[in-house]
């Protein structure tokens, strides 16, 4: 059975292919798939996020399963900040060493051990009759002033987990998926298609 990602991503597209080889699912890019479809993405938490890309990949299929995912940091001192907004932090077409600069800034004198964030990623599931469900799941850190790694992308070398003691672009890819926000989600997901089955 296909599995439409609905992500322009094809390395996540790959990510997913890996995590489904032993099930009857098989990764589908939207764009292998026929669909580029233009999304705007307004829900106001993650998991509405993914809802909306799913469902709307969906509706132009003839009724096949639909995945879409949704992920970002939530900062604790500041509000779950920049949460849904992580991409377009400080603004599209900014770079993560200023994305980096404007959160240590807003951070002021914020103690290191209260700079604690995680890493979220939503996954809305739409089954083929239209039915959905989504998962998530979280990575806990703390924020450090000075980014290290070369690995990941995004928020990764400012992104330090104190049980590995390094930061998340530190982490090779396979010891990233295992305790990532996005493996997590991934293998929740895998596990609520499987058992439908
Ligand atoms: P998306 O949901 O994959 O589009 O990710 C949204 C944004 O969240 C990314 O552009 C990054 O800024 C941030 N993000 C999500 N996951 C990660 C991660 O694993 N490492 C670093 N940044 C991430």
């Amino acid at each position: 059975m296909r599995l439409i990602i609905a992500t322009g991503n094809e390395d996540k597209v790959k990510e997913i292919g890996e995590i489904l080889k032993d099930t009857d699912f098989e990764a589908v890019s939207m764009k292998q798939a026929g669909f580029t479809p233009d999304i705007v993405e307004d829900g106001t938490t993650f998991e509405e996020n993914a809802l909306i890309k799913a469902k709307a990949v969906h509706a132009l299929t003839s009724g096949e399963y639909v995945m879409a995912d949704d992920s970002g940091l939530c900062i604790d001192a500041l509000g779950g900040a920049p949460g849904i907004y992580s991409a377009r932090f400080c603004g599209e077409d900014s770079t993560y060493e200023e994305k980096f600069k404007k959160i240590f800034e807003m951070l002021g004198g914020v103690p290191e051990q209260e700079r604690t964030a995680r890493f979220v990623c939503a996954i809305a599931v739409v089954r083929p009759d239209g039915s959905s469900f989504t998962v998530r799941g979280e990575v806990e850190g703390i924020l450090h002033e000075e980014p290290k790694g070369e690995n990941g992308f995004g928020y990764d070398p400012i992104f330090y987990v104190p049980e590995f003691g390094m930061t998340t672009a530190q982490m090779s890819p396979s010891q990233k998926h295992a305790i990532s926000h996005r493996g997590r989600a991934l293998r929740a997901m895998v596990e609520k298609l499987t058992e439908k089955c």
